[in-house]
């Protein structure tokens, strides 16, 4: 039989660099060929080959309801018969940011954009505009879109401005970009201590799920809080893939249930907030998003932003989310998830564990949950990538990197989390 995804790949390389339009897609890491996705249902999607797959990805987040849920369809559908795109004020709009005032605690005002990127980005400019410094702390290992100041590794030794990680990134443009290691409380009072007056803000991923899955602990969180308090730095929660995927107060609502008054400066939104429509949202304190244009000093626009197929997308979604349960019901399945993955894994006498977070989770081939970037690259790669393709084989189709968070739907059910275990342990004995 011909792969259907070999030939696509194929075509798609000579079209498009590396054959896709995210690099992470390209299998690159673990080897093999992209599957092509033909459509999707539920839990599943089914490839070029026809080949039916649990999918634990998700469009790496936004898909928290599965693929094809009918109340959104039916929104999605609606909104489209009403027109695509106006450039123009709508009230879908209101609507989305009255829910995400609501949902998410420190929220005041929110401004809509199209991707996380953009909101990042944004939400930097916003916090150096307010502040009037030019200096971000961020960590190693969390992802925040892939504007300039931002796509920077940690230069050698403690607390020193950091070096591009990718081509094209001038120097000078990251070297107003400090980067600390991830839950290193000496590093974080050494770089308040030297840069403090410096600081417009610290942008960190509160769950981290771009290291697979790392929790910030609750001592160094309270640090964070604490210092950018003492500095006027503006403390900016990412929370682009935990946002409404980890509980319905987001990440935020979870510190804020372990450190009383807890409560991030400044918010940034995407994935399931768009519900898989092309969708983000920063925002904040009403002092500080009223310094956006048109009021204020700050630019930032969108041709798409806002668009009304992705609010009625957005809006449709988070009234799913908040039905009586749901929160519930979907932590229970990734927590069985993976209680099951790590039972089968020690079964077989293989180092193995794993965590969540409402429907978000992550799992190491090694004894103790990692606590940074450095940590979590030690993983033993090549064992992973076995693993990964065995589950491939048997249609379970996980992150293809070590380094990405996973993703449990509502359309999840226990025979597929079962389903999941029951190959994995079939996948371990290999191993
Ligand atoms: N922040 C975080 C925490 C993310 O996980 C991502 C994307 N994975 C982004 C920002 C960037 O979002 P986008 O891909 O929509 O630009």
């Amino acid at each position: 039989m011909t792969d259907r995804n070999q030939t696509l790949f194929e075509r798609a390389k000579t079209l498009i660099p590396g054959g896709v339009n995210s690099p992470v897609r390209a299998f690159k890491a673990v080897g093999g060929t992209p599957r092509f996705v033909q459509r999707a249902q539920g839990a599943y999607f089914w490839d070029a080959n026809e080949q039916r797959y649990i999918d634990y990805i998700g469009s790496w987040g936004p898909m928290i309801l599965g693929h094809g849920h009918p109340a959104v369809l039916e929104a999605v559908q609606q909104a489209a018969l009403e027109g695509f795109s106006f450039g123009a004020p709508t009230e879908r709009e209101i609507e989305l940011a009255e829910e995400l005032v609501k949902l998410v605690p420190s929220l005041e005002m929110v401004r809509l954009v199209s991707s996380g990127t953009e909101a990042g980005m944004s939400a930097i400019r916003l916090a150096r505009g307010a502040t009037g410094r030019k200096k971000i702390i961020k960590f190693e290992g969390c992802y925040h879109g892939h504007a300039d100041a931002l796509l920077v590794k940690a230069g050698s030794g403690l607390a020193t401005f950091g070096n591009p990680t990718s081509a094209g990134v001038p120097p000078e443009v990251v070297q107003d970009t400090l980067v600390l290691e991830y839950n290193n409380l000496e590093q974080l009072e050494a770089a308040f201590a030297e840069h403090g007056a410096a600081v417009a803000c610290l942008m960190i991923e509160p769950i981290a799920g771009n290291m697979n899955f790392v929790r910030a602990s609750v001592p160094f969180m309270t640090r964070c809080r604490e210092l950018c308090s003492q500095h006027g730095a503006l403390l900016v929660f990412d929370e682009v893939m935990t946002g409404l995927r980890v509980g319905l107060g987001s990440a935020q609502g979870h510190y804020a249930s372990l450190i009383p008054g807890f409560e991030p400066d400044m918010t940034v939104l995407g994935k399931v907030i768009g519900g898989g429509m092309p969708l983000a949202a920063f925002g904040g304190k009403r002092a500080v998003m009223e310094l956006l244009a048109p009021l204020g000093a700050v630019y930032q626009a969108g041709t798409l932003s806002g668009n009304p197929v992705a609010t009625a997308c957005g809006l449709a979604t988070l009234r799913e989310l908040q039905k009586p349960g749901f929160y519930e019901a979907l932590s229970a399945r990734t927590q069985r998830l993976v209680a099951g993955l790590t039972e089968a894994a020690h079964g077989a006498g293989i180092p193995f564990c794993g965590d969540s977070q409402g429907g978000m989770f992550g799992f190491f081939f090694m004894d103790q949950l990692p606590q940074n970037y450095a940590r979590v690259m030690t993983t033993d790669g090549a064992r992973f990538n076995r693993f990964y393709h065995g589950m491939l084989e048997r249609g379970v189709y996980f992150a293809p990197a070590l380094y990405e968070a996973g993703f449990v739907s509502s359309a999840h059910s226990d025979a597929d989390i079962e389903a999941t275990v029951a190959a994995a342990r079939e996948v371990f004995a290999q191993l």
